[in-house]
Formats: structure tokens, C-alpha cells, sequence
């Protein structure tokens, strides 16, 4: 590619707008440039970058045996609503009406299409297993998108969904993909890491995200300094000590609580008598609250609690009021396997001590231990990961490191298939779910990441797989008859060597020619300059260490390969 026909606009200055070195860069390397929030045109510079991420992607997936399809963009709020999801994703689904008000998406994800197409073509397990994927835009109204690419509204992800007849299979299924993971970013030159995650709105039995390691990352993870043990922070959870209840604190007590009024005030989110409550706090006994219990049948409007303390989707059966160690009712507990989510610096002990409902009005049990008078499910006894906990793994010492979420494994199980109905028969000729898994790729996100990982003061440095050319020959005479033939010649046979070259002759002051090089962050430049006249030789540098060395035309080639 010649310079003077590319449309490759460079930017001198640093934009305003752009807060880390990523999206600085890319921008003024004339990546892309942005249309409205969140959203970009990317310019050929940066599609090309985007190839080369596509590419290998693609490659790695066909490899692993993944066939590729595309799916709609625009999906029907029905197919949706098969799962939940139409009313549960929130916000960041983009909702609308067609012109007959048929209700519509924009897709953030496919599992509903993707399980929609194999319901309907695949009904044997001799069909499976099966791992579709394609490349394609998605939409998310994310609330802040930022950082250029890293988080867009609109994005290119890899999404890849695999079928198979059990649990065993879809272990197989995901393994391979996160083989497949690991292949891709190594080959796109990256330091990353592969933690444990647990999997967020999409629901799941395991997963990994594959994290790109870089300051400017969104997500902490936590690592062991002695063996492989990763994780996201955010999801990191270990087992809180478990409830020894050989030495009850004290015995179960029987007290005459004329309930109603006494719950009324203390608690404000108990409105209401038990048995008609809709939200329900539980706090521990020094006040602070650790969950809000929901019942399933109201709308709730609290989202300020919602939001700090995550919320237990839950059916009350029946209901039990929970008091601190003074008999005051600070809170409410339901059946013994409501889930209790226990925020992050506390201990289970300090809960083992409650007063609940005795199931009869106006009375209530105080004393109660967990463990002992409730199953100690009742309780989650899971709480946040510091790094004060040894690993969980080997005993080692934790450590914190920031990183970007390129990639995301999921092992869905049979959640979509069951809801969706999506069956197939076994070797039996019994009905079985599809037991699914997802696994998705940041295409886009993937080359910010590289970037974040590799750049300088002078601009980025490409690794050799996601450069869009791998040399950039710099024409320092474009008005001059034997430097110009000689840039030409040179630039003729880099391309029937196989490379990737943009050839500058564009007729700009060396200098500005060298720092858009720098900027571009090609791996190899060869400037046809001075000494090219006088000596007959070219210059080769090398962007990553700035090593140089003169060699004459003839000799370029070989030296690059
Ligand atoms: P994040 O935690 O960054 O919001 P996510 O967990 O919501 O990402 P997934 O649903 O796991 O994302 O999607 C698969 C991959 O798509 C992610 O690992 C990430 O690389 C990429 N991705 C997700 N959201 C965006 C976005 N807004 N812009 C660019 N890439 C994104
Ligand atoms: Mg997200
Ligand atoms: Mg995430
Ligand atoms: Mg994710």
C-alpha cells in the first residue's frame, strides 16, 4: 500500500478526549474515529489491525473443529422472552419497535438465536456435538462506554456456542476452547492470563476470562506468586470457615413478640406482615445489612440497596424475621435454603446468632444457631477473596494485578435448552436439554489490549501478528529520480516476498515521516535516505528496541525474514 492513497489521517497532538494510552493512540494513528458514544468507524488502518486478530481467531476456532455461521443482529423480543432475558438484561439490551410494532433487540449476545437455529435443525445425538460461531457486531447501551475500543456500544466480538449430549461432553467442548483461547492469544503476542470466573448474567456452571495484563485493566485479578491459581478478584470468593455448632451459644428461647408493630419499626423495609412482605433486609447484629431477600411476585424499587448489596432472587415459603442478639428485629429470614449473600468482610460467625419466626403469630424463637436450628445452607458460605487469604489452591501468598477481559469461557449446562426447550434424542430414544457452552472474544477490545501492552513514548509498537503491515519503507527523496526507483524496487519485491509493506512517499520533511512511523508502530522500517546515494545503503530499524543496520538493497529481504 502506498501512503499517498491510503487514508490514513495521523494526528500530531493528543485528543482531549481520550484517557488511556489505547485510545490516545489509536486515534491519532487513524484507527478509527468515533460517530456518536460508544460507537466508531473504523479506517482502514485499524480494520486491518482488526483483520489480523479475525484472522487468527478464526483460524484457532476452525482448528478446533468450530464451524462458522452468522446470525441476525436484529432479534425478536419473543425469542427472548423464552429465556427471561428479554426483562432481565437490563439496560444494555437496546429495546425498540419495528414499523409494526413488533417488539426488537439488538443482539449483546446469541445464545437465544444460536439455541433457536439447533432446536430446530439438530434432534439426534448423532448430530452432536456441534460448536458454531461467527464474528460479528454487537450492541450493548453500556452505561459508560469509554477508552475508544476497550468498551464500546458497538464492538466485534468472536461468540462461539458448543453443544453436546452430557455434562462429560460439554467439559470436553470447553476445554478445547479454552485450548483454543490459549493458542489465540498467544499467537497475537500477548501476556495474558486465564482466571476463574464465575459467570455473571449469563448463568452457568464454570468459566474462565482471559485477561490481557495491563494497567490501565478494568478488572482486578488476584494470583498466586507460588502456583497457577488466577482469579477475578470481583468473583473470587473463598469458603467462610465452616459453622461449628458442637458449642451452641445459647439455648433456643421461645419469646411473645406482638410482631407486627415492633418489626414496623425497626425495619423499615418491613411495611407490611410476613406473610404478604416483598423485600426484606437482613442485617447482622452490629447494624450492618448483608442481603435483601426478595420475593419473586413484585416489582421492587429500591435499587440503591439492590445495587450495594446484590440482590437473592428468591420465593419466600415461609417467612422468619431476624432480630439481633438483643431480641430487637432488625432484618428477615426465609426458609432454610434461601440463599444468603454475605458481603465481603464479614464473618459467618457473627451471624450465628438470630432470632426468627416460630411460625405462630406473635411469637418468635431467639438463640437460634445457624447450623444447629437451620440447615447451615441457609447461610451462602462463600464470602470475597483479600489478599490476606493464602491461595486457595496451594496455601501461597496472593497478589493483585489489574488486566482487560479479552475473553470469556462459559460452560452453560442446560439452562437455554431447558428453557427453550431445545431437545435432542439420546442413543436411548429418551428426550434429553442440549448441555451447552458460550465462549466469547473482544475482536475489537483485543487490539486496544495489545496496544495498552505495547507501546512507547513515540507511539505503538505492534506485535508482528497484529501488525497491519510488518514494514514500512520511508522514501526520503520522492523528488529524486535514484532514491525513488530504488524505494520502488524495494518496495516491489518486500510484496512478492510475502510482506505486508506500506510503502511512505508521501513528499514530507523526514522527520515528520519518521514519527508517523514510530506512531504507526510498524515492526520494521527501511528508510531509503542520504546514505542510500552516498553509500548505496538502507537503513533497517527495528521499532520494538530501536536496533539499526545499514545493508544494502539486495540484502533487505533476506535480513527481514
Ligand atoms: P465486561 O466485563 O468488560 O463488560 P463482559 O463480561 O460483559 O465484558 P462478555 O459477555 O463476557 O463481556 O463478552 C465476551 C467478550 O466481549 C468480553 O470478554 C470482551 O472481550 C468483549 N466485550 C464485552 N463488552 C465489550 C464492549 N463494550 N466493548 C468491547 N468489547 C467488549
Ligand atoms: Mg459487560
Ligand atoms: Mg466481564
Ligand atoms: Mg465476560
Amino acid at each position: 500500500m502506498r501512503y499517498t492513497q491510503m487514508l490514513l489521517p495521523t494526528l500530531k497532538e493528543n485528543p482531549a478526549e481520550a484517557e488511556v494510552v489505547s485510545h490516545r493512540l489509536m486515534l491519532r494513528a487513524g484507527f478509527m474515529r468515533k460517530l456518536t458514544s460508544g460507537v466508531y468507524t473504523y479506517l482502514p488502518y485499524g480494520l486491518a489491525a482488526i483483520r489480523r486478530v479475525e484472522n487468527i481467531v478464526r483460524e484457532e476456532m476452525n482448528r478446533a473443529g468450530a464451524q462458522e455461521l452468522m446470525m441476525p443482529m436484529v432479534q425478536p423480543a419473543d425469542l427472548w422472552r423464552e429465556t427471561g432475558r428479554y426483562d432481565k438484561y437490563g439496560p444494555e439490551l437496546l429495546r425498540f419497535h419495528d414499523r409494526h410494532e413488533r417488539e426488537s433487540c439488538l443482539g449483546p449476545t446469541h445464545e437465544e438465536v444460536i439455541t433457536d437455529i439447533v432446536r430446530r435443525e439438530l434432534h439426534s445425538y448423532r448430530d452432536l456435538p456441534i460448536n458454531l460461531y461467527q464474528i460479528q457486531t454487537k450492541f450493548r447501551d453500556e452505561i459508560r462506554p469509554r477508552f475508544g475500543l476497550m468498551r464500546g456500544r458497538e464492538f466485534l466480538m468472536k461468540d462461539a456456542y458448543s453443544f453436546d449430549v452430557d455434562d462429560a461432553g460439554a467439559e470436553v467442548a470447553y476445554r478445547k476452547m479454552y485450548d483454543a483461547y490459549k493458542r489465540i492469544f498467544s499467537r497475537c503476542g500477548l501476556k495474558f492470563r486465564a482466571v476463574q470466573a464465575d459467570s455473571g448474567a449469563i448463568g452457568g456452571s464454570f468459566s474462565h476470562e482471559f485477561m490481557v495484563l495491563a494497567k490501565t485493566g478494568e478488572d482486578t485479578i488476584v494470583v498466586c506468586g507460588d502456583c497457577e491459581y488466577a482469579a477475578n478478584m470481583e468473583k473470587a470468593v473463598v469458603k467462610i470457615a465452616e459453622i461449628d455448632n458442637t458449642e451452641p451459644l445459647a439455648d433456643l428461647e421461645k419469646v411473645e413478640t406482638p410482631g407486627k408493630r415492633k418489626v414496623d419499626a425497626v425495619c423499615e423495609f418491613m411495611g407490611i406482615a410476613p406473610s404478604q412482605l416483598v423485600k426484606t433486609m437482613v442485617y447482622l447484629a452490629d447494624g450492618k445489612p448483608v442481603a435483601v431477600l426478595l420475593r419473586g411476585d413484585r416489582e421492587v424499587e429500591d435499587v440503591k440497596l439492590k445495587n450495594l448489596l446484590g440482590v437473592a432472587d428468591v420465593e419466600l415459603a415461609e417467612d422468619k424475621a431476624v432480630f439481633d442478639a438483643t431480641g430487637v428485629p432488625t432484618g428477615y429470614l426465609g426458609p432454610v435454603n434461601i440463599p444468603i449473600r454475605v458481603v465481603a468482610d464479614q464473618e459467618v460467625a457473627t451471624m450465628r446468632n438470630f432470632v426468627v419466626g416460630a411460625n405462630e403469630k406473635n411469637y418468635h424463637l431467639k438463640n437460634v444457631n445457624l447450623g444447629r436450628d437451620f440447615e447451615v445452607e441457609a447461610v451462602a458460605d462463600l464470602r470475597q477473596i483479600t489478599t490476606e487469604d493464602p491461595c486457595p489452591q496451594c496455601g501461597g501468598k496472593l497478589e493483585l494485578t489489574e488486566g482487560i477481559e479479552v475473553g470469556h469461557v462459559f460452560k452453560l449446562g442446560t439452562s437455554y435448552s431447558e428453557s427453550m426447550k431445545a431437545v435432542f434424542q439420546d442413543s436411548e430414544g429418551q428426550e434429553k436439554p442440549f448441555v451447552m457452552g458460550c465462549y466469547g472474544i473482544g475482536v475489537s477490545r483485543v487490539v486496544a489490549a495489545a496496544i495498552e501492552q505495547n507501546h512507547d513514548d513515540n507511539g505503538i509498537i505492534f506485535p508482528v501478528p497484529l501488525a497491519p503491515f510488518q514494514v514500512v519503507v520511508l522514501n526520503l527523496g520522492v523528488n529524486d529520480g535514484v532514491m525513488t526507483e530504488a524505494s520502488e524496487k524495494l518496495y516491489r519485491e518486500l510484496q512478492e516476498a510475502g510482506f505486508d509493506v506500506l510503502l511512505d512517499d508521501r513528499d514530507e520533511r523526514p522527520g515528520s515521516k519518521f514519527k508517523d512511523a514510530d506512531l504507526l508502530g510498524m515492526p520494521f522500517r527501511v528508510t531509503v535516505g542520504k546514505s542510500f546515494t552516498k553509500n548505496g545503503t538502507m537503513e533497517i530499524r527495528r521499532r520494538r528496541d530501536g536496533f539499526t543496520e545499514e545493508a544494502g538493497p539486495d540484502a533487505i529481504v533476506a535480513l527481514l525474514k
